[in-house]
């Protein structure tokens, strides 16, 4: 069991949440439960080390924010003991996960199942700190922020548990994210590949990493809320209701930069040496033109986060004489939507039904890049809205899909 932020945000909600974790151990399961921190607590602890510094030491900053879940696990594992329930919570360096050493993002390498396994055997229910790690030198890391997911999920997987669940502040996966979309339905299911293109794509409901582990170990995967009852979402291998829905969500992402280096020379290695450069200085570029201008000259445009714009507009400064480029254009206050489903791979024009509808909206596209089983295009953020209300209607996503009887197409 994963409890989020907004789960266990107080006193009361942590209560709460022991509650469900009592219920599931009376039941007579074995329980390995991971936690976030507290409500907005990593965010705090950010600005807090934001207010001291501009670029924190990155390892300081991982024992830092490693700080927050602690938090949440002692005091769980506290009531629980109060409650006369057998509890221990565990760091994650405790608890034997082990990650590589990129500070700030680090990967799951492998988990010591050891230390949690004798406690199991105790009787004990285990909380685990999620978002957290060690490396092989014995540093304290963190997995990129949501990554307490991917705690869980890999938890799950290294103790071949018979079910990992999700519990957030939402009832399940929605078509979209419910807070933009007042229409935005629950969906029953969902396949593994359509979750982690949602997850990729910006649906901030699971951290990408957890899917790309749910799905590489197959580890039964439900998104629920830990309001209420509801049975939340099934991720899994093929999902069987939505099945025949060539669209089965929408993902956005808002802060989104386009930079264009015009009058570059139009060489064969110019592409490879341009995204040479970004690489070696960690920018991570999302779609990417090249459009040839003249024999001599070609232009090539490609998208990142905002929030890395001026550090890239500084490598690429930096490296003028060898890139070549006669001047770079800006473009910020842009967003990502994206149309995700596993039928689009028998559903042809599900793209130029997308471009349709956006048309129909006067929703200037900027550029499109897709895979089969999803279409992002590049658009102002000012139409985000608009676009979102849009596709949801046009590919009937408010609707299931046994109700409708047939493929739908846009409206
Ligand atoms: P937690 O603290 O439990 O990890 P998060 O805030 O990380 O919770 O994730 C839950 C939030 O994800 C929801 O409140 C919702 O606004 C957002 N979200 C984005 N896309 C989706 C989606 N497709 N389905 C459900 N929730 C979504
Ligand atoms: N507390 C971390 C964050 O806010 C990890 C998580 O919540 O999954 O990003
Ligand atoms: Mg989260």
């Amino acid at each position: 069991m994963k409890f989020g932020g907004t789960s266990v945000g107080s006193i009361e909600k942590i209560k709460r949440v022991a509650t469900r974790i009592i219920k599931k151990k009376k039941a007579g399961h074995d329980l390995i439960v991971v936690v976030s921190a507290m409500g907005k607590m990593t965010d705090q602890l950010v600005e807090m080390a934001h207010a001291l510094s501009q670029r924190p030491s990155k390892r300081e900053m991982d024992m830092l924010l490693a700080t927050g879940e602690q938090q949440t696990m002692s005091l769980l594992a506290m009531h629980l003991i109060q409650e006369k329930v057998d509890a221990i919570s565990m760091t994650g360096w405790q608890a034997g996960i082990v990650t590589e050493t990129s500070h700030g993002n680090a990967r799951i390498e492998t988990i010591e199942t050891f230390p949690i396994k004798t406690q199991l055997e105790n009787g004990k229910v285990v909380i685990v700190a999620g978002f957290q790690g060690v490396t092989e030198g014995e540093a304290i890391t963190t997995l990129g922020r949501g990554g307490s997911d991917t705690s869980a999920v890999a938890l799950a997987a290294a103790f071949k548990a018979e079910l990992c669940e999700i519990y957030t502040d939402v009832d399940g996966v929605y078509t979209t994210d419910p807070r933009y979309v007042s229409k935005a339905r629950k969906l029953s299911e969902l396949s593994y590949d359509e979750m982690l293109e949602m997850a990729n794509l910006g649906a901030g409901v699971l951290h990408p990493r957890s899917v790309e582990n749910a799905k590489k170990y197959k580890v039964p995967l439900v998104v629920r809320s830990s309001f209420n009852e509801d049975p939340g979402t099934i991720i899994k291998e093929e999902p069987s209701l939505e099945k025949g829905q060539a669209v089965s969500g929408l993902a956005f992402e808002k802060e989104v930069s386009k930079i264009t280096l015009l009058g570059l020379p139009n060489q064969l290695q110019t592409l490879s040496t341009v995204f040479k450069v970004l690489a070696e200085a960690g920018v991570n570029v999302d779609i990417i033109i090249q459009n040839a201008m003249n024999e001599l000259t070609t232009s090539i445009s490609f998208t990142i986060h905002t929030s890395s714009l001026s550090d890239t507009l500084d490598v690429l400064n930096l490296n003028q004489s060898t890139l070549q480029f006669n001047e770079i254009n800006v473009e910020s206050d842009l967003a990502k939507v994206s149309i995700i489903g596993s039928g689009m791979v028998s559903n042809p024009g599900v793209a130029a039904d997308m471009f349709e509808v956006m048309t129909r909206n006067k929703v200037k596209i900027k550029m499109v890049s897709t895979s089969e089983i999803k279409v992002s295009t590049v658009i102002p953020v000012d139409d985000l809205h608009v676009s979102l209300e849009a596709l949801h209607e046009a590919f009937h996503l408010d609707q299931p899909v046994s109700e409708l009887g047939v493929t739908p197409g846009p409206k």
